[in-house]
Order: structure tokens, then sequence, then C-alpha cells
């Protein structure tokens, strides 16, 4: 595997600068458009199984995260509160208090469960500086992050979904997870107290993974201080693990915010909260997808799609005209001309382009497209409209097949 850090600056992908600050990577153009592909496709599968987005802000008082538990069992982790007129504003160390709140605002009936909350949004983690790099030990994350509000009894139902969704969004992304872990609680004060509520929880975890025929280990000690976990962990070339993926059940943070749905006969009850992230940070995510794919991304992924190669000078203007219908067909291209180097020079330098057009004089008189791969096979020369439609479809589809 490669080393995304070296990677993400060959390719343009990300970089950093001493005066922003270690682990506040920023996003080049070609990165951008990889994180924007990403982010447009979790959107989406979220949307078709039935989330709704919400935008919140990446802060909140100091009171929200007392209320929370995060202030007494995740502090180390969080920076340090700025006092702003005569209060104490917070980085948000996760998401799941803001969406409390929202469920919070208005009156719930059972009829809406199970609400499914969706966010892609911005929080933070003081890491020290020593093992800031990259993408991957970074203090500001974009995280893909959802809570399901439901009754005890779709729990089950939810985590399982929620596994399903991960397992798509792997084949999508072409990674294969090293391992699923359920992750527990250790010894010591981490956690928050409550040894029914732990019990529920663990068991409705491991009843849902037991029956899912997944391979899991149990970890002591991974727990999140609200909840047990189901992890599913990646691996970088160096065999280090790393959570990209969770699921959550949780009974605290539903308590400690009062929130409540009336049911069927009348009264208020108490909803579970299960947390769930596909592809946990967006950073962590595009640092694997970096390493697994040294730089190949899936066509859908890929920051150009498709590169035109005009043998001469001649054929620029076909080239051009190439280069428009592709963007119009929504796909990222552009055009190498031969101010850019020899066409074998050319053809090197865009090794990592799915789709290579070289654009000859015959392509150019008959409306024809010839194609390379990057993985070296050559589709014969075909109309251009066939061949556009055909790579729109294989990127749309989210493929990892080239063609
Ligand atoms: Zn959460």
């Amino acid at each position: 595997m490669h080393d995304h850090r070296k990677l993400g600056r060959e390719l343009d992908l990300f970089d950093t600068d001493p005066l922003i600050g270690s682990g506040l990577p920023y996003w080049l153009p070609a990165g951008a458009a990889v994180r924007h592909s990403l982010e447009e496709y979790i959107r989406e599968v979220e949307r078709r199984a039935g989330y709704r987005h919400v935008y919140s802000p990446a802060l909140g008082k100091r009171e929200l995260y007392e209320i929370s538990g995060h202030w007494s069992h995740y502090s180390d982790d969080m920076f340090p509160p700025m006092a702003l007129g005569g209060e104490q504003m917070v980085l948000r160390p996760s998401l799941c208090p803001h969406h409390a709140l929202i469920f919070r605002s208005r009156a719930h009936s059972y009829r809406e469960l199970p609400l499914r909350m969706a966010e892609l949004g911005g929080m933070y983690r003081s890491e020290l500086s020593g093992v800031l790099g990259g993408l991957t030990r970074v203090r500001a994350i974009q995280l893909n992050d959802a809570h399901v509000f439901c009754t005890i009894d779709k729990v089950a139902d939810e985590v399982r979904a929620a596994l399903e969704l991960i397992r798509r969004a792997y084949r999508a992304l072409g990674i294969t997870p090293a391992r699923i872990r359920l992750s527990l609680p250790g010894e010591g004060g981490k956690y928050v107290a409550a040894p029914q509520l732990w019990e529920r929880s663990t068991a409705l975890l491991t009843e849902v993974l037991e029956s899912s025929g997944l391979e899991y280990e149990a970890v002591a000690g991974e727990a999140a201080f609200y909840g047990p976990k189901i992890d599913v962990q990646i691996a970088d070339g160096a065999g280090r693990e790393a959570t990209l993926s969770t699921v959550q059940v949780d009974f605290h943070q539903p308590e400690q915010f009062d929130l409540g749905y009336i049911g069927p006969d009348g009264s208020r009850h108490r909803p579970v909260m299960v947390h769930r992230a596909i592809i946990g940070s967006v950073e962590r995510a595009v640092a694997h997808l970096i390493e697994q794919h040294g730089g190949a991304f899936p066509a859908w992924l890929a920051p150009v799609q498709v590169v035109a190669l005009p043998v001469s000078e001649e054929e620029a203007p076909a080239a051009a005209a190439f280069v428009e219908r592709c963007l119009e067909r929504g796909l990222r291209a552009e055009s190498a001309g031969p101010a850019q180097g020899s066409l074998g020079a050319r053809i090197r330098a865009a090794r990592l382009v799915p789709y290579q057009a070289v654009i000859g004089a015959r392509e150019a008189a008959v409306d024809e497209i010839a194609l390379r791969l990057r993985d070296g096979r050559r589709i014969d020369p075909r109309p251009t409209g066939e061949v556009l439609s055909h790579i729109g479809e294989l990127v749309s589809g989210h493929r990892t097949d080239l063609w």
C-alpha cells in the first residue's frame, strides 16, 4: 500500500501550511473533487434509505456538553473553551448533542419513528501535534454522522440496515474491512455508570452480529463513553488499524436530554438513539482510498475522469469539443495538448485518469472516439455519444470496474 501523505502531495490532493497549523489540511481542487463525489454518494444513499439531512453549527455552549456527558468523559479530546460575553463556547467533539436538541425542538408521534437524521458536519479533536500527519490524525473533522431515534423494538432492524449501508458503500469504494469489532467498555471511570443499559445495548448489538453471520471480535475498552458499538476496522499498509464505520446503541443521551415521543397510548415515551457513520470521518476515508487505490480511484471518484489527447494541434479543436460534451454529461474532463509534451509523455502523465481519448485525424473527422483505459485495455473507435453514455452509466452507478 502507498503512503497517502506522499501521494496526496504528488497528486495535488491536499496540503498543509504552518500558518494554518498542523492537523488542519486544506483540500486542493483535485482532492476536493474526490471528496465532493464521496459526500454526494453518501447523501444519495442516505436519502434512499429514508434519512433526512440537517445542518447544525460546529460550536455549542459548554453547558450542552456537560448535559451530554462529553465534558466529564471526553474533555481530554476537546479544545479548551472560548470565553465569549460571559459564556463559554466549545468546538464540538461530536454531532450527537446538536441532533438530540433538533429532535427535542419539535413534538413527535410514534408514527414518525424511526426518525433518521443525518449530517455531514464539522467537529474538532485536540490531537497532540506529535501524532498529526496527512488526513488520518486531524484536528478538524468532517463527519458522516446520523442518529436514528426509534423504539427499542426497532433498534435491531436499524442496526442491521446500517451495517448493510456500510457493506454497500465499501463495495462502491473498493475497500475491504480488516475486521469487525464489538467494542465494549473496559475498567475505569471513562464510561457512564448504568450497568443495566450497557447490558441491554450490548445484547442488542450481539444479537444483530450473530444473526447476520458476520465474523467479529469483542474487545473491551473501546466503547463510546455512553454505549457499546460495532466498529468496522480498516488497516493501512503497515497493518495499523483504525475505525472507519461505526454503529452504536445509546440509552444515555435520550435520558440526558429528556427526549420523548407520544406513543399509541397517548403518553410520553423515551426513544433510543442509534448512532451510525457509514464512512465516519471524510478525511480518514479519503486517506484510506488514496492508499488502497494508489491514486487510481474508481472512475466515479477520480479527480479527472476523462482526458482528451489530441495527436497534433490540428485536432485540438475536436479535443476541446469532446471535453465540452463530457462536461455537459456531468463528467470531469480536460484536454492535454501537444504544448504539454509528446503523446507518449502526455499518456504517462495521465496514467491515473480512467479514460484516455487519443484524438487523431480520423476520430476528428468522423466524430468517433477510441479509448485507452487506465488498466491498459483499448476500446476500438465508436460513436462519441455511445462512449459518453457508457462512461456516464458506469460513473452514476458507482461501479469499480472500468468498462
Ligand atoms: Zn452520535
